[in-house]
């Protein structure tokens, strides 16, 4: 059994994103020794997230941060043609937010983490999931329910900590302006390793730094919205 663990030590889901790179940075800046994860799930924005979330973690150093732990998932085999796996049909930028809906997708990137904060003494695991996320695994009764089915499976809590359950987009940009911003990747259908800039996930990060009145110097492959004005 492992020991008793750190208090100050917490794992965190990056995915190379904004809100888990603030996340991230909140927790090194006051302190705490994270150790990030990223889920290979191989999912079409795999490699450019990855790219993402390492060149982040560099950037913190030589702040305390252990090295990113990469854990496979792989989920073709269970989504089959899902656009996540094949790019096509890729919900855009008109779409609702219900339209990225990936079936299971926060207990699957949960699962192998919060084993591995288990098995290596660390009492939390964080992410950064918003106040606009509509789906029923995002939800304080979920995560509650996941620490409990792990406790019954594990005979010990890893606590799902979420910070950011109460915000909105722009409150978490407005935590951190600082940040190289443009170095995190967000985007479900890239194209030459950019962002394509017609995606949800696209449309959701220009509204998000255009509400903050913050220059976004993201590079986009399809810059077109540049010239019109921001519905
Ligand atoms: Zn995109």
């Amino acid at each position: 059994m492992p020991s008793a663990p750190d208090p100050k030590r917490t794992g965190l889901l990056l995915s190379g994103g904004i809100d888990s790179a603030i996340l991230f940075a909140t927790f090194v800046n006051e302190g705490w020794q994270v150790t990030p994860f990223y889920v290979r799930t191989g999912c079409t924005w795999e490699l450019e997230e990855l790219r993402a979330a390492k060149d982040f973690i560099s950037r913190l150093v030589p702040k305390k941060v252990d090295p990113l732990v990469e854990l496979n998932m792989p989920l073709a085999d269970l989504y089959g043609h899902h656009w996540s796996i094949t790019g096509r049909h890729v919900p855009d930028s008109r779409s609702p937010d219900e339209a990225v809906f990936l079936p299971g997708r926060n207990p699957l990137l949960l699962l192998k983490p919060a084993l591995w904060c288990h098995l290596n003494n660390i009492p939390q695991l964080a992410l950064a999931t918003l106040a606009a996320n509509p789906f029923d695994d995002a939800t304080p009764q979920f995560f509650t329910q996941f620490e409990v089915m792990l406790q019954a499976a594990i005979g010990a809590r890893v606590q799902i900590v979420r910070p950011f359950e109460h915000l909105s987009k722009t409150q978490v940009l407005e935590l951190n302006r600082e940040l190289p911003l443009e170095r995190t990747f967000s985007c479900i259908a890239p194209v030459d390793g950019l962002h394509c800039g017609r995606c949800n996930k696209c449309a959701e990060r220009r509204r998000g730094f255009a509400e903050l009145g913050l220059e976004d110097r993201t590079r986009y492959r399809d810059s077109s919205f540049r010239k019109l004005n921001f519905d």
